[in-house]
């Protein structure tokens, strides 16, 4: 198959703190993001290794079309064992790293080893020329809006930015990965946060990697007529489509949806419906644009469905972004917080420490559950987001995650699935969600395969979940993102334009089954088993929703364990839309 020639990837050993450009693989053309990590974590790591260990294997790795001009096509994705699951874990981003790294021709970045000295701080700085590992020790501990600002002091303005704050270097299990968006004032707000990754990247010492593509042209396919036409034609199908209208107000307007559906978590998800829906919901941020300024954005070049919001404080002065539906949801209903600008405080503490709002939305509620914090108080949970920056006790149990509070306070309702807590979309009224959180490889992730239709009948299941499961793999292998809603065939239209040459169905299914299968492998070798696949007992025990129709986790044990065996691919499979 011909197609771009001359990929590289970048090797790096942080035990010598060296790095190599070395040839991409020709049998790994197809495999890109998530499919291209599972890949080489399965092959090059071992499963059984401690996460925060020089064993593990950090990989960065952008989709198959970062980098071209196919639009909303530059996601990253961050892979390793996951200290929060003991699995293997991707999380993926938006922001610039992703595209200018396929700009060069790098088709990953694999991390290896750990210095000597914990204390030591590294970066890696990457360019046309190659990659080298630099010392960082001046920028330990800053938090990530300060260092980026700094680092705008000594790089060029084209290059972006991955990063941590203190909660990597604490590696803390909560722990993101930020990445710049294209502002040019580079803000780390786009963050792979799923799976505690930020702690792996802070564990081999290194602070952050620079990419700096210059002025490098966007990568190009082997068929430019064809591949221009279908970027062109997809674009103007998707403005002219209802799928236009989705996202227009980003993710949080669909807060009224979800607390119609009963899976817009209150209290510790005791709940499914919030008292303030309305004070979350987005059409409030939509509101704010007009006196304060800030609007709708895309996080990175060449994203055409710009979900992303910025919001502004009351002075007009940028505070955070995007403020997502999971953000308002984990760290505001579920923590009985009823304004969506507390939740912004909220959103933009946890991008500066570098920590998934998602988990410590759940720790937090967890902890006011327990009696450790009254409901509703915002100032309180700022001030133990800062304890988790400062790394005190309490704040570490916290930035450690969902049952580490519920461990630390000897609670019995901590809603997490393999370690993972479970997010907003909950799977008391969504059972094929559900089946996702529970055999999904990564762990409760409504990403890894998400369906919000509360009344399928159970028959469908396992096959919704497999699917949705399937086709999210696919997408999140591409570097397409969710919210764009690729299918199957138009993947394949576009890596068939990519490479020059035609990408059957089969093939384009066998990349996503062959995802998982990598991904549910490498698990089993760190010590997964089918009797791991179980909700926690407070889904079964508390349910959700109206009095005359309450809904529990009521799944019988073993459903769950169909999805593991491929079902008779069916045509539909080629057209369902990659939802997230
Ligand atoms: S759709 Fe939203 S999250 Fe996705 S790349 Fe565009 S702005 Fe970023």
């Amino acid at each position: 198959m011909s197609g771009p020639s001359g990929d590289r990837m970048i090797r790096v050993d942080m035990t010598s703190q060296t790095a190599a450009v070395v040839p991409f693989p020709e049998a790994w053309k197809l495999l890109g993001g998530r499919a291209l990590s599972a890949r080489i974590l399965l092959e090059e790591c071992d499963a059984s290794c401690d996460p925060l260990g020089p064993g593990n294997v950090l990989v960065m790795a952008p989709g198959v079309l970062s980098g071209t001009a196919a639009p909303t096509s530059g996601r990253i994705s961050m892979g390793g064992k996951s200290p929060l699951t003991g699995g293997i874990k991707e999380a993926n981003a938006g922001g610039n790293p992703g595209q200018d790294l396929m700009k060069l021709g790098y088709r990953c970045i694999v991390v290896k080893g750990q210095p000597s000295d914990s204390g030591r701080r590294y970066a890696l700085d990457v360019t046309a020329d190659g990659a080298r590992v630099v010392e960082a020790d001046a920028y330990k501990g800053m938090w990530n809006y300060a260092l980026i600002e700094e680092l705008a002091k000594s790089y060029s303005r084209t290059a972006s930015f991955i990063s941590i704050g203190p909660a990597g270097e604490m590696r803390l299990k909560g722990a993101s990965i930020a990445c710049t968006d294209q502002e040019k004032e580079r803000h780390p707000a786009r963050h792979a946060a799923r799976g505690g990754l930020g702690a792996v990247m802070g564990s081999k010492g290194i602070k952050y990697v620079a990419v700096d593509a210059g002025r490098s042209p966007v990568r190009q396919p082997a068929d430019r007529k064809a591949f221009t036409a279908l970027s062109k034609g997809y674009s103007k199908d998707f403005r002219e489509g209802p799928k236009a209208g989705m996202f227009k107000h980003g993710t949080s307007a669909v807060v009224p949806v979800a607390n119609m559906l009963n899976t817009f978590p209150y209290k510790n998800r005791v709940e499914g419906q919030s008292p303030d829906a309305k004070t979350l919901d987005g059409a409030r941020i939509v509101e704010s644009f007009a006196e304060r300024g800030g609007g709708m954005h895309n996080c990175m070049t060449g994203c055409i469905v710009q979900c992303s919001n910025v919001v502004h404080d009351a002075d007009g002065n940028y505070k955070t972004s995007a403020l997502e539906f999971e953000t308002l949801t984990l760290l505001g209903a579920n923590c009985a917080i009823a304004s969506w600008e507390d939740v912004a405080d909220l959103d933009r503490l946890c991008d500066e420490v570098g920590l998934d709002t998602i988990e410590t939305g759940a720790a937090l509620a967890i902890y006011m559950d327990s009696g450790g914090l009254e409901w509703g108080d915002a100032e309180g949970a700022k001030r133990l987001l800062a304890e988790i920056a400062e790394g005190t006790e309490l704040g570490r149990a916290l930035g450690d995650g969902a049952v580490s509070i519920g461990r630390k306070r000897n609670h019995r309702r901590v809603p997490a699935v393999k370690g993972q807590a479970i997010p907003a979309w909950d799977p008391r009224p969504l059972k094929a969600t559900g089946l996702t959180y529970l055999t999904s490889p990564m762990g409760a992730d409504h990403t890894a395969g998400l369906i919000v239709n509360p009344g399928m009948p159970q028959e469908q299941w396992v096959r919704a979940s497999q699917e949705a499961q399937l086709v999210n793999a696919v997408c999140d292998s591409s570097g397409f993102c969710q919210f764009l809603q690729p299918n199957l065939d138009d993947i394949r239209d576009f890596y068939g334009a990519l490479y020059g040459e035609a990408v059957s169905r089969e093939q384009i299914a066998d990349v996503g089954w062959q995802c998982l299968e990598d991904e549910w492998e490498f698990n089993r070798r760190a010590g997964w088993q089918p009797q791991d696949d179980v909700m926690p007992a407070c889904m079964a025990e508390d349910p959700v929703g109206p009095e005359n129709a309450r809904v529990r986790w009521d799944v019988p044990k073993g459903i769950e364990q169909g999805v593991y065996q491929r079902l008779e691919t069916r045509e539909e499979l080629f057209t369902m839309k990659a939802t997230g």
